[in-house]
């Protein structure tokens, strides 16, 4: 128990052979503040909610909830239980842009500087099955998926950038094309750069298999299906800790102690509080989105500056993050939150590049938080005898989400 929570503590042990769950420790202002805390639980809550937990996922994300959708429709009979911290999931998978991508050319070309051809390749491939497997489960109207195209931009200083990319454009289109059974994935659209208005845009390179969703439809039809098969979702319940010990595999959240035959850690960005030893940073991005435009008449998604940047429209209107690049110390962090430095830079890029001569708007700004590493590929491992996780989405875990939910479901029961 971290040393803050020794102050003010009102120390309750409850325990009975019946019911397992020792009420330890409650910061006194919990007590006044809130009613979910501490969790002095009834017979009922116990019974029907923590006794006999097969698997407790930690981590309601797109990840999380995926891997309980797998588990669950595999052992219908287990007890599945996921435990989210927050009233909503509070990371990335409720936050992020909607994008249904799998890679522009330039962002693949600087991840073939940090992985080898196959680790790529084999990333390439999870996003796109994860994409497919997304929208065949909830369907392309649950999610509002729009098979728009998915355009890379580039500028007059972007030329070395651009030439490299279309002069690799054909290995690209062969190598992922071999993969995903499609035929000319990335094409050259500059005779189009003039129907988006936007302003200095030299290149253009389409992916004709990207598109959109809708982030908050996605989610709520996950979650859906998961409780409707019969997972808890329990959320207001922070894990801070757990011990494993032989067999048996305890869970501490706020105060409460949760046994779990298995353990399936699905926390992404915040992974190192509980797995300090993985190879995963937070890192966060921020994210606005314009009241609606008059005579916005494009629609797709778009990546700038080798995907520091991103845009969609929302309808009308526009939704635009990024800028990451111009701070990643400060970005580095497991807080939610704005800087000036960003949002100018992303106001400034939306009036001048995106938008210019509109009268537009800012309706929204929010952050959420990623989980990176020193490759962009996914940890899927076991970490104790019970214990798994599965984490280190990167910056398309919309796309890999449902594919390694698999994965981790996979194997917990191999
Ligand atoms: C601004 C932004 C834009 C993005 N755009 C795209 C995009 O367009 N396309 C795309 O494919 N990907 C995108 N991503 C990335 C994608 O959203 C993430 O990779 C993905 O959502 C990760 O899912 P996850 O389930 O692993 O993690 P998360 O969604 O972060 O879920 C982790 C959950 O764990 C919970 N949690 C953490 N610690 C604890 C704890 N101790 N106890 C209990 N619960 C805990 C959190 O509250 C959270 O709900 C974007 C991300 C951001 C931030």
């Amino acid at each position: 128990m971290p040393s803050t929570r020794l102050n003010n503590l009102a120390f309750l042990i409850f325990n009975s052979t019946f019911i397992s769950i020792r009420i330890i420790a409650i910061r006194k202002s919990q007590f006044e503040n809130s009613y979910l805390c501490p969790m002095q639980l009834s017979y009922w809550e116990y019974d029907r909610y923590f006794k006999h937990i097969d698997v407790a996922i930690v981590g309601s994300g797109i990840v999380g909830l995926s891997a309980a959708f797998y588990l669950k429709k595999k052992f219908p009979k287990k007890k599945i239980v996921v435990l989210e911290r927050s009233f909503l999931p509070y990371g990335a998978s409720t936050r992020n842009a909607g994008f249904a991508c799998f890679g522009s050319i330039t962002e693949l070309q600087d991840d073939l500087t940090i992985m080898s051809e196959d680790e790529v390749f084999t990333l390439v491939e999870k996003r796109y099955k994860g994409l497919q497997r997304l929208r065949h489960h909830l369907g392309d109207k649950n999610i509002r998926y729009i098979p728009c195209g998915g355009y890379e931009l580039f500028t007059q200083q972007d030329k070395a950038v651009y030439q490299k990319a279309i002069e690799e454009q054909h290995y690209f289109n062969t190598t992922i094309g071999k993969l995903l059974g499609k035929k000319d994935i990335y094409t050259n659209e500059d005779k189009h750069i003039k129907k988006f208005g936007f302003r200095n845009i030299e290149h253009l390179i389409k992916n004709r298999l990207e598109g959109q969703i809708d982030t908050g439809r996605m989610m709520d039809t996950l979650s859906e299906k998961v409780r409707h098969l019969g997972v808890n979702i329990l959320t207001g319940i922070p894990v801070d800790r757990f011990e494993a010990s032989g067999d048996s595999l305890t869970i501490f959240a706020n105060g409460v102690e949760i046994k779990t035959k298995q353990l399936l850690i699905c926390t992404n960005g915040f992974a190192k509080n509980l797995l300090p030893e993985l190879d995963v940073a937070p890192a966060r991005a921020q994210v606005l989105v314009t009241k609606p435009i008059e005579n916005l008449n494009w629609e797709g998604t778009f990546h700038y500056d080798r995907g520091y940047y991103y845009f969609r429209n929302i309808g009308n209107r526009i939704l635009l993050g990024g800028g990451r690049n111009l701070d990643f110390k400060t970005e580095h962090t497991t807080e939610f939150g704005l800087t000036t430095l960003v949002q100018e830079r992303l106001k400034e890029l939306l009036h001048e590049t995106i938008a210019p001569g509109k009268n537009v708007e800012i309706e929204r700004q929010w952050s959420g938080i990623m989980g990176l590493g020193s490759s962009k590929k996914t940890i899927v491992q076991q970490v104790d005898k019970n214990v798994f996780c599965a984490v280190r989405m990167g910056g398309m875990g919309v796309a890999l989400g449902m594919m390694i939910g698999e994965e981790a479901a996979g194997i917990i029961y191999n």
